[in-house]
């Protein structure tokens, strides 16, 4: 699994986009209603918080695989 689900704020549809694409700083433009969904660390946007914290979760999970 590496795609992260994502609650976009505006709309409230979800949609899946790769753990990769979401590093601090960056967005991505909802595909219902194409609004930017900005992950930042200290965002407003609860949902982008959410994403942007599995995002990270799912790479410290990764890298404690490839150690084991
Ligand atoms: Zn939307």
């Amino acid at each position: 699994m590496s795609k992260i689900k994502i609650v976009c704020g505006k709309c409230t549809k979800a949609f899946n986009e790769q753990h990769s694409k979401i590093p601090g700083g960056l967005s991505v433009i909802c595909p219902a209603c194409a609004q930017p969904i900005v992950f930042e660390g200290n965002s407003e946007d609860l949902n982008a918080r959410k994403a942007l914290i599995a995002a990270r979760r799912f790479r410290l999970e990764a890298r404690a695989a490839q150690i084991s």
